[in-house]
């Protein structure tokens, strides 16, 4: 039987666990940190595309999906209204202007069930220091030796060329990377509720000069036990995002603010999370010929997409979550056949007539 070794337990490294589950091949996982669902468990992600969407929902039947397509509104004095004349810097308005699809459940408990489907396959706290193509065997950085039929790299292609030493071949020139200003996310729960809408809502604040803007959203799982969850997110300019003393002062202006706003909000707050993102895209994607980066070794990173991916879909939806969905849809349509045809496959397979086969 084959052994395939999944590196990575993230969304990716678990989806693609749990489709392999039924294949004719042996499946071991390896992930570096403590535990599954990598930056999908921090995150409170929505995808852009319905193919990211099917795939998660062929994962997990039992999780609704809803598309919000509704236009974000303003927020302007405790009232509720259009965007109108506000400008926008180029992140905002892809939040802003692409519709999306959030799940009906936390992405905690997203990986929690993937992980009880299928984290038995995996190995925590094992990180894979460098790959022997020519051996096809993993280095861990506890100097353990791992051997693999086939390799399924679920971090990034830029990690898979380090871990080799050797450049991927067939990558076409990589464009010159589009740093996007990041910014902040606040997460609230509340026991009180302070808007009701799914799609996105402008809150304007000031911060000294700065004109800013808080992009807030109502999660979908909200009202469950009473409890009300909100993201907020602050996009800045690179000088605030710099000291670490601006950005505190950034999110005291944006509570007080959204306390001004929203006068429940102080005695009603009952959890708050704030996470700081130095930037948001970074690296544009590189368009690869064949996700099988080297010979038995597929990446499906967020980092690369193949080139049958239609050209009005590299920018902007297809990056990230989309984007290692799309390549994990792409690994299972035309390299996990082959894959599983290559166990499959009789030991005498020919054309020739079976006579020919029989010995003398
Ligand atoms: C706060 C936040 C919000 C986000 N919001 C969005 C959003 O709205 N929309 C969107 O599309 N995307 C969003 N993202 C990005 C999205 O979460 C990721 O694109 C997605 O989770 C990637 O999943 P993955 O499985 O491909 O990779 P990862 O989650 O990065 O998983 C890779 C795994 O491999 C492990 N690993 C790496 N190297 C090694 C090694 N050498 N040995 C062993 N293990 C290794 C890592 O520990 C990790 O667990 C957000 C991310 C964050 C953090």
């Amino acid at each position: 039987m084959s052994k395939v070794v999944i590196v990575g337990a993230g969304v990716a490294g678990l989806g693609l666990a749990k489709q392999l589950s039924s294949s004719l091949v042996e499946i071991s996982g390896l992930e570096k940190d403590l535990r599954g669902g990598g930056r999908f468990e921090i995150g409170h992600q929505r995808v852009y595309t319905a193919e990211a969407r099917d795939f998660m929902t062929d994962l997990l039947p039992d999780t609704a999906w809803s598309l919000v397509e509704e236009p974000p509104f303003a927020l302007r004095k405790g009232e509720f209204g259009p965007l109108g004349d506000m400008e926008f810097s180029a992140p905002e308005s892809f939040y802003l202007a692409t519709p999306f699809w959030q799940p009906a459940a936390t992405y905690h408990s997203i990986v929690e069930k993937l992980w009880s489907q299928v984290g038995e396959s995996f190995r925590l706290r094992t990180q894979v220091a460098s790959v022997d193509l020519a051996n096809k065997s993993l280095l861990l950085v506890s100097g353990e030796k791992v051997a693999y039929d086939k390799l399924l790299w679920t971090s990034t292609l830029a990690s898979l060329g380090k871990a080799t030493g050797e450049t991927p071949k067939g990558i076409a020139k990589k464009k010159p990377p589009v740093i996007e200003t990041g910014g902040i996310t606040l997460d609230l729960d509340t026991s009180a509720s302070l808007f009701a809408q799914a799609n996105t809502v402008v809150i304007p604040f000031r911060y000294k000069d700065h004109k800013l803007k808080g992009l807030g959203m109502q999660a979908p799982w909200s009202g469950t036990a009473g409890a009300h969850s909100y993201r907020f997110l602050v996009f800045l300019e690179d000088a605030l995002l710099e000291d670490r003393e601006e950005l505190a002062k950034v999110v005291r202006a944006f509570k007080r603010e959204l306390t001004r706003t929203f006068p429940d909000l102080e005695k009603a707050e009952s959890r708050e999370r704030i996470v700081f993102h130095p930037s948001l895209s970074g690296e544009i994607p590189v368009s690869v010929r064949s996700l099988e980066i080297y010979p038995d070794v597929v990446c499906v990173g967020s980092d690369l997409y193949t080139e049958e991916v239609s050209p009005d879909k590299q920018e902007f939806a297809l990056r990230n979550l989309d984007l290692t969905l799309r390549n994990c849809l792409d690994f299972l349509d035309i390299t996990a056949p082959q894959w599983q045809l290559k166990t499959q496959q009789p030991v005498l397979a020919s054309t020739a007539p079976l006579e020919a086969l029989q010995p003398e």
